[in-house]
């Protein structure tokens, strides 16, 4: 038989973003619901028809969502709170964008539900609330519905669900804390999970998938049982259909033992990371008779060619173990852009080098061929020939005097002077706010007018004078809006730029851009990442006239604004011929060119944003420091070090994840952080309080991934509540990150109510 090709997930915002426009369009009213289905039932079935066309034999299903398959889940199982319920929507689509975004109307006014980072991507999952006493049934017909679609198309899929274990453990209370894992929940959940797999079984489905991700991270007491206890009773009403445990972004060598006991029939094990661990548990504790390996070999989260060669031995090593090895996705291909096709402003000679997710279909199926071939047809593959020929020879020109730069930075480069409390006290006479200080963090709302013109200007249409031209007229409306409505610590609002990421590469030397690899970030936004191609330098200032001319506009502190280097890389697609640390030093370097010419040029306050640091934090905890933070965060100081001791250096970290690691944020060693704290829980308050941290914080007040407008009432408990756990003099007042994305209309009124509620304290104070 020859070796089966399984795909974990596949993208499905769209080619060309479909799905982001026509759900964008129902909530604007541009078009109705039954446009929205009928575009969503359009895109399943070409992607599914892309994999049958590619040859591959399990093709998922159910990996379709409207925002988020989490909060499918969620709903799946009537986790829905009443909140949502009392809205009385007619259609559950309205619900379901109810929890995902919030809703203010005629109907009512709620908040979203948080939203929290997938492990360690940049795709956002909404958090399953569950209720006391909610009641958990089967409450959707979501997963078969896609079923009976695809097989009405002539396709028999293998259905996809988040399982029970990761559900359980990333959902939590309606008081934001963990969930207990009472017998009650447990087993109504267990029993959905069966009741699924029944329907399945009847439905004629020949495999089902559970997505256990959690399944990588550190073990806590209770977990394992948990687990045992959950797929126990699942597996149990197993009859025909047979159980894919799928399991990725890490190793399951802690736990490989009991679930190979457990008698799935399918095993999916993540090849890239996590490769060793997961390659030693197999090899020492083997493989139960029925079960068959799916072996993660194609990359879901990088965008280079996969080097067949290490692929076909990682299947030849499991082969050693069972002759049952099935080779598959390493994650959903969610994470990767959808073709190179059409990427026409990158040389065929470099583009040669990158898999998409369409192209990823090829890799897997030519992987299986081979894998199935002799070693004399091995000899004359010329899939295997040509694959070779890329990993041969060095693909990138090295830049020596990059290399030089790195290699001559001492110790002190990573040390700034004279120590924070210092430095604060001199900051607090120079720039002379008040307490309780208000900002914001960073970017105003881009809108369709600022897109038009800097598409003319892309196209040719208008001069770089005329587009400079609009640009200041922005930044001085921005600035005006800001002085009236009395904010302290103003910025320019960034209008220049697309995307903090790309916006830098753009004006760095070494890296290369797509036009349209676009990848999820959440609910219907994308992100499109560039890629790190070659040695990393400024090739000119950035952002200095920008800055500086926004700076002349007004006699309140500008803050200059820069991306800082572990977040351009973990928002990039990086190298894989030489280390992350390598490439963020040079990144580091850069950056801080770009720091010394702001300050030259006389900016007081320069904020370097690290909205991806936290990302990227190794899931388990043992890698933490070794695999990560060592490095990630001498970075970051390499970044500010050499500026004067009176120049206040800003970070912002998006979501406020970091209980665990924030004496490490503390010695990032910045004046001031900034962090979305609204849509989550405030127990970071408790670390910063509890690890007397040092740095001058400001939690976001409210959220702005919703449009709707907090009102002062609200944003001034929330300061009070802020100021339980922290020092007055080291609270900053801002919102979250991301006014970008907002319109203009929702978000002044909301900075209104901000500074009002930050002038009503002051005044108590
Ligand atoms: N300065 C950026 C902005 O305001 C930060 C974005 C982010 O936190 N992701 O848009
Ligand atoms: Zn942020």
């Amino acid at each position: 038989m020859s070796t089966l090709t399984s795909v974990s997930g596949f993208p499905r915002i769209g080619q060309n973003r479909e799905l982001k426009k026509i759900i964008e369009g129902y909530w604007k009213g541009a078009n109705d619901l039954a446009a929205v289905k009928s575009t969503a039932a359009e895109l399943r079935a070409k992607h599914w028809k892309l994999q049958q066309a590619a040859g591959i034999d399990l093709i998922p299903s159910n990996d379709f969502s409207y925002y988020d398959q989490m909060l499918d889940t969620a709903i799946l199982l009537n986790v829905i709170p009443k909140r949502y319920e009392r809205l009385a929507f007619e259609n559950p689509e309205d619900t379901l964008f109810a929890m995902a975004r919030g809703y203010q109307g005629e109907k009512g006014d709620v908040t979203a539900l948080p939203m929290k980072k997938w492990f360690t991507t940049n795709y956002h999952y909404l958090v399953p609330e569950v209720e006391p006493g909610e009641e958990i049934k089967l409450n959707s017909t979501k997963p078969f519905d896609e079923f009976n679609e695809a097989k009405a198309l002539g396709i028999l899929t293998k259905p996809v669900l988040i399982g029970p274990y990761t559900f359980l453990k990333l959902a939590r209370t309606d008081q934001a804390t963990e969930l207990e894992y009472d017998k009650g929940l447990v087993n109504a959940v267990a029993a959905v999970y069966a009741e699924v797999l029944t329907k399945f079984n009847e439905l004629g489905a020949e495999w089902l998938q559970l997505e256990e991700p959690y399944l990588v991270l550190d073990k806590e007491p209770g977990d394992v049982e948990l687990f045992k206890t959950l797929y126990t009773k699942i597996l149990a009403a197993k009859a025909g259909v047979k159980v894919l445990l799928n399991t990725y972004f890490g190793h399951i060598a802690d736990v490989y033992e009991t679930v190979n006991l457990l008698g799935f029939d399918g095993i999916g094990l993540d090849l890239n990371e996590g490769r060793e661990e997961n390659l030693e548990a197999v090899a020492k504790y083997g493989v139960a008779s029925n079960t068959t390996i799916f072996a993660g070999v194609i990359n879901g989260r990088n965008i280079w060619r996969n080097n067949y060669a290490t692929s076909l031995g990682l299947v030849d090593a499991l082969k050693q173990v069972t002759p049952n090895v099935a080779v598959s996705t390493a994650s959903s291909l969610l994470h990767v852009p959808f073709s190179t096709e059409g990427e026409t402003g990158i040389p065929t000679e470099d583009l040669k080098h990158f898999a998409f997710a369409v192209e990823k279909l090829d890799e897997l199926k030519e992987v299986a061929v081979l894998a199935d071939a002799t070693e004399d047809e091995k000899k004359v593959s010329e899939a295997l020939a040509a694959n070779q020929a890329l990993f041969d020879g060095t693909r990138v020109a090295a830049d020596p005097a990059v290399a030089d730069r790195v290699n001559g930075l001492t110790a002190d480069d990573y040390v700034r002077q004279p120590a924070r409390e210092e430095r604060q006290k001199l900051q607090r006479e120079a720039l002379g706010l008040p307490l309780l200080p208000t900002t914001t963090i960073g970017s105003f709302p881009q809108t369709k007018e600022v897109r038009a013109e800097r598409a003319k200007f892309r196209k040719g249409e208008i001069t770089k004078e005329a587009y400079d031209e609009f640009i200041k007229a922005q930044i001085d409306a921005c600035i005006k809006h800001q002085e009236e409505i009395g904010l302290d610590v103003l910025v320019h609002g960034e209008f220049e730029r697309n995307d903090m990421v790309e916006y830098f590469g753009q004006n760095l030397n070494g890296f290369l851009f797509t036009k349209n690899a676009w990848v999820q970030s959440y609910g219907t936004r994308c992100v499109k990442p560039p890629i790190v191609w070659g040695d990393v330098s400024r090739a000119k200032p950035i952002t200095v006239a920008w800055s500086a001319y926004a700076q002349s506009r007004t006699n309140h502190v500008m803050k200059g604004m820069l991306t800082g280097p572990v977040t351009i890389l973990n928002w990039s697609w990086p190298r894989e011929d030489i280390t992350h640390e390598e490439q963020t030093k040079q990144l580091a370097l850069a950056i801080r060119d770009e720091v010394l010419d702001l300050e030259a040029a006389g900016i007081k306050v320069i904020q370097i944003d690290e909205a991806a640091l936290r990302e990227k934090l190794p899931l388990r905890k043992s890698d933490w420091h070794v695999k990560y933070l060592d490095w990630a965060v001498p970075a970051f100081r390499l970044v500010h070090s050499a500026v004067k001791p009176t120049t206040q250096i800003h970070t912002h970290m998006c979501y406020s994840e970091f209980n665990d690691i924030i004496r490490d944020i503390d010695a990032m060693d910045a004046d001031v952080i900034s962090f979305e704290a609204s849509r989550g829980d405030l127990v970071v308050l408790d670390a910063i309080h509890d690890a007397h941290f040092e740095t001058e914080a400001g939690p976001g007040v409210y959220d702005i991934h919703s449009p709707r407008i907090p009102s002062e009432k609200e944003i001034e408990d929330r300061i009070y509540e802020i100021l339980k756990k922290m020092d007055v003099e080291k609270v900053w007042i801002n919102p979250d990150c991301g006014l970008k994305t907002r319109g203009n209309a929702e978000t002044w009124p909301s900075l209104e109510h901000l500074v009002a509620a930050a002038k009503a304290v002051r005044a108590k104070l």
